[in-house]
């Protein structure tokens, strides 16, 4: 920010602001979690992986007093442990109940209503082919939610194509709630075609923020300059919204974790400025950003709002009374 033109020289920028941006009921939720179990049983509380993808957070939540941690086995007996907004394999609270952990859930219900579909399928004795990026957490939650074989991951259409199931008959797919809508559309459209009798959400399991997220980045896209995200490299709603932000026609889209990150961004020609964050990111991070912005430009914002979203989530039972 120190080589700032001074303000008389400064450009101007028009910063359309999409909305919804940031923050989901699912990771409100999650966090509104860990600061309750710290406010009612002390510090430390422990949480098992990021609460959400998003540093900034974390940090916040370190300085309270959380401890993150990857493994369960480095929570001492005893203590408090919250599993994170992306869900858990079913193996995780057991193996929390067997070392006698409280364990506090922050899994958004609405990754929990995809594992309930998920077991509701297997019951029925239905293989389920599961939509989602290997390696991502909720995908490996909604994978352990039901006996190893029992589920197929499907990443792309390439995949959807290929995949042979053993009974074709007796097929269901779910998603993960953060992809991109268009992606998966395809590829839900190639299972439907392939097999006919697959059961299934009506459409995906893509959650209300992450839909609601993607149609606002693409009301800017075509209008900016360059599109900047807000959001971690880890985090799969940001890392769509950045991709959805070009495929809309963005000419340029960047995702950011902090406002400061501009400084490598190239912005000489820049007249408009499309701006989102991801579900895990603060809306203080975006203010961070106009700011940074404005240190440098004559930024005008305008909000370009495609829906109002009311959804709030109510904490567990153990947390609410
Ligand atoms: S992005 Fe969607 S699924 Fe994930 S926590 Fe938010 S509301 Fe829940």
């Amino acid at each position: 920010m120190s080589d700032a033109p001074p303000n008389a020289s400064r450009p101007p920028l028009k910063v359309l602001l999409a909305g919804p941006r940031g923050f989901c009921a699912g990771v409100d939720r999650a966090i509104r979690i860990v600061e309750e179990a710290l406010a009612r049983f002390g510090a430390p509380v422990y949480v098992r992986h990021e609460i959400v993808h998003n540093r900034f957070v974390v940090e916040g939540l370190e300085a309270k007093g959380a401890v993150f941690v990857e493994d369960l086995a480095e929570v001492p007996e005893g203590a408090h442990v919250v599993f994170s907004a992306h869900g858990v394999p079913k193996s995780v609270p057991q193996d929390a109940k067997r070392r006698n952990l409280i364990a506090l859930d922050a899994t958004c219900p609405l990754v929990t209503k995809v594992h309930r579909e998920a077991e509701r399928h297997h019951a029925r004795g239905r293989h389920v082919l599961l939509i989602g990026h290997a390696g991502h957490v909720e995908v490996i939650g909604t994978m352990g939610q039901l006996p190893a074989g029992a589920v197929t991951l499907i990443e792309d259409v390439a995949q959807a194509r290929a995949v042979q199931p053993a009974d074709p008959h007796n097929l269901a797919f779910a998603t993960q709630t953060t992809l991109s809508v268009d992606d998966t559309a395809e590829i839900v459209a190639v299972l439907q075609q392939r097999f006919p009798a697959i059961d299934g959400p009506k459409r995906e399991d893509i959650c209300y923020a992450t839909t609601n997220r993607q149609a606002a980045v693409k009301a800017i896209a075509a209008r900016s300059d360059l599109v900047v995200v807000i959001g971690a490299p880890n985090s799969s709603n940001s890392l769509r919204l950045r991709e959805v932000a070009e495929r809309a026609g963005a000419p340029r889209a960047v995702l950011i974790r902090r406002a400061a990150e501009l400084a490598g961004v190239e912005l000489a020609g820049v007249a408009t400025l499309g701006l989102s964050a991801g579900a895990s990111a603060p809306e203080v991070l975006v203010e961070e950003t106009i700011a940074w912005l404005g240190a440098c430009f004559a930024v005008t914002v305008e909000d370009v709002v495609v829906t109002e979203e009311d959804i709030t989530f109510r904490l567990p039972a153990s947390l609410s009374a």
